[in-house]
C-alpha cells in the first residue's frame, strides 16, 4: 500500500538530475504536500534559512512523524530532525525500513508524535541543539517542532525519560545553570576570600627571613640587587636569606595575600551572584527511545499522567513517613507548621480536552511559577493527579493571607482561560493525624474534593 513512488516529494528547487526528476513529484513548498501517514520528502533550497523554514513547516503539518525526511544541504538544525542528506541509497533503505514498521503498526492515529518518530525509525535519535543565542544553551528541537506550547523542552526530555519514554544515549555536555532563573550565561570571576572584592591581582611576593617582611618582589629590587626594603638586609640565597611565600595574590581593597582566590558566578541573565557549588548541574544527553516509549509504539498510549517536578517533590509513601515523623517532633516540642493543599480541578479534564500535550505544557508552566513561590525547605507531593500537598516546615497561620495571595496571583498568570486553582491549609501538629495518617490524609483529601 505504500509502495508506489507517489509517495515521494521533492520540495524547493528542481533537482539538475532527470533520475530524481522522474522518481520525484515536484513542489514549490510544503504546503502541497498531501497530508497522509508516511511518505518520503527531500528539502532542496539553496540557503539556510529556507531548508529551516520549510522544516518547521513540515513538523508542523499532524503526522509528519510517519515521513522520510531527507535535505540536499545539512544545516544545524537539519542533523537534529532529518535522517539525513539525501542519498539514494539511504533514502532507499531508510525509507524501506520505516513502511513496513509502519505497515504494521497498529496504533498510527493515536500515537504520541515522538514515539512515532522514534519508532518507524530506530537511528534516529533527540538530539540537542547548542545556541548560544538562547539562555537555556541546548533545546531540544524536535520536541520544540511536534510540541510548540512548551517552555523548557529540556524538563520536558527529564520527564519523558523518568518515565522511561526515552533513554540516555550517549552525554553530549555538562552545563551549569542559574539556580534562579535557569540561564546558562554565566561569569566566573575570581574574588578576594576575605572580602570578595573583584579587584585582586597576583603578584611576586618575597618574605625576608630576617625581619619576617613580605612584600611584593619589585620593593626588594635596589641597584641590581635584591635588598629587604624593611631591615635593609642583603638578600642572597633562596632557602638562606628569603623565600617565596605560597600567598602571591594580593586584594587592592583590604590588602589580604592569599594562596587561592575565591571563585563567584555571576548570572549575565538575572544578575544574581551566585556560589559555583550552587549552581544546578544538567546533563545534556542525545536520546533514544526508551522501555514505556517501546511499549506505547508497539501496544498503544499507557495511560499515564504527567506529573509536576517541582523541587523537593517527594513519592506519597515518603511523604506519608515524613508527615507522621514532622508531626510526633511538633506535638513534642511545640513547634507550628502549615501543611498547604492546592487542588486544579481542571487538570484532568484538561487533559482530555486538549491531549497530553498540551496538559504537559500546563503542568510545565505550574512547575516554574510554584517552584518560584516555595522556599527549598519546603517538600511537595503530589497526592493524587490534581491534588498537590506542599509541607511548609515553621510556617504559621498567619502566613496563610500572603500566601494564599501569591496563590491567586499565580493563577492569573497561567495562560489558560478557565484555569482554577484552590488552596487548602492545615495546622501541623494535629492529634488525629498522630492517631493514623492514612485516614487523615484521606480525610483533608476528602475535604478538598467536597470543597468542589
Ligand atoms: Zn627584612
Ligand atoms: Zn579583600
Ligand atoms: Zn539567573
Amino acid at each position: 500500500m505504500l509502495t508506489s513512488n507517489s509517495h515521494f516529494f521533492w520540495v524547493g528547487n528542481p533537482a539538475d538530475d532527470s533520475q530524481i526528476n522522474e522518481k520525484f513529484t515536484q513542489l514549490e513548498n510544503i504546503a502541497g504536500l498531501p497530508s497522509a501517514l508516511g511518505g518520503l520528502v527531500c528539502i532542496h533550497h539553496d540557503n539556510a534559512e529556507e531548508i529551516d523554514a520549510s522544516l518547521k513547516a513540515f513538523y508542523s503539518r499532524p503526522g509528519s512523524w510517519s515521513w522520510c525526511v531527507f535535505v540536499t544541504k545539512a544545516t544545524p538544525l537539519s542533523e537534529c530532525v532529518t535522517d539525513g542528506v539525501y542519498d539514494e541509497q539511504l533514502a532507499s533503505s531508510t525509507w524501506d525500513g520505516m513502511r513496513s514498521r509502519l505497515e504494521t503498526m497498529k496504533h498510527r492515529s493515536t500515537v504520541d508524535p515522538l514515539v512515532g518518530w522514534l519508532g518507524v525509525n530506530r537511528e534516529r535519535r533527540v538530539k540537542p541543539l547548542k545556541s548560544i543565542t538562547s539562555t537555556s544553551i541546548y533545546s531540544y528541537p524536535i520536541i520544540d517542532l511536534f510540541f510548540p506550547d512548551l517552555s523548557s523542552t529540556y524538563r520536558y526530555v527529564l520527564a519523558e525519560q523518568k518515565q522511561g519514554v526515552l533513554e540516555n544515549d550517549q552525554l553530549i555536555d555538562r552545563i551549569r545553570v542559574c539556580s534562579k532563573c535557569n540561564s546558562g550565561h554565566l561569569n566566573y570571576i575570581e574574588v578576594c576570600p576575605s572580602c570578595s572584592s573583584i579587584d585582586i591581582e597576583s603578584q611576586s611576593s618575597l618574605h625576608c627571613f630576617t625581619c619576617g617582611h613580605v612584600g611584593d618582589q619589585q620593593s626588594f629590587l635596589r641597584r641590581g640587587k635584591l635588598e629587604c626594603p624593611k631591615c635593609l638586609t642583603q638578600l642572597r640565597h633562596i632557602g638562606v636569606d628569603y623565600d617565596r611565600p605560597l600567598e602571591n595574590h594580593v586584594c587592592n581593597s583590604c590588602s589580604h595575600l592569599f594562596v587561592e582566590a575565591s571563585t563567584v558566578s555571576h548570572c549575565l541573565s538575572c544578575s544574581s551572584q551566585i556560589a559555583v557549588e550552587d549552581l544546578v548541574v544538567r546533563k545534556i544527553y542525545k536520546m533514544s527511545l526508551g522501555e514505556t516509549g517501546e511499549y506505547t509504539f508497539q501496544h498503544g498510549k499507557v495511560a499515564q499522567a504527567p506529573t509536576l517536578s517541582i523541587k523537593g517533590k517527594v513519592d506519597v509513601s515518603f511523604f506519608q513517613n515524613l508527615l507522621a515523623w514532622v508531626n510526633k517532633v511538633a506535638l513534642r516540642h511545640g513547634e507550628k507548621h502549615l501543611l498547604l493543599g492546592l487542588h486544579l480541578p481542571s487538570l484532568d479534564d484538561y487533559g482530555k480536552q486538549y491531549g497530553d500535550a498540551r496538559l504537559f505544557a500546563l503542568m510545565d508552566q505550574l512547575t516554574t511559577r510554584l517552584g518560584g513561590l516555595f522556599r527549598d525547605t519546603d517538600i511537595c507531593c503530589q497526592y493524587r493527579q490534581d491534588v498537590l500537598l506542599v509541607l511548609m516546615p515553621n510556617t504559621k497561620e498567619s502566613s496563610l493571607a500572603v500566601l494564599r495571595s501569591k496563590l491567586k496571583e499565580l493563577s492569573g498568570l497561567i495562560d489558560e482561560e478557565d484555569f482554577v486553582l484552590n488552596a487548602f491549609a492545615w495546622t501541623l501538629p494535629n492529634k488525629e493525624l498522630d492517631a493514623d495518617i492514612d485516614i487523615w490524609l484521606e480525610n483533608i483529601t476528602g475535604e478538598i474534593y467536597a470543597a468542589r
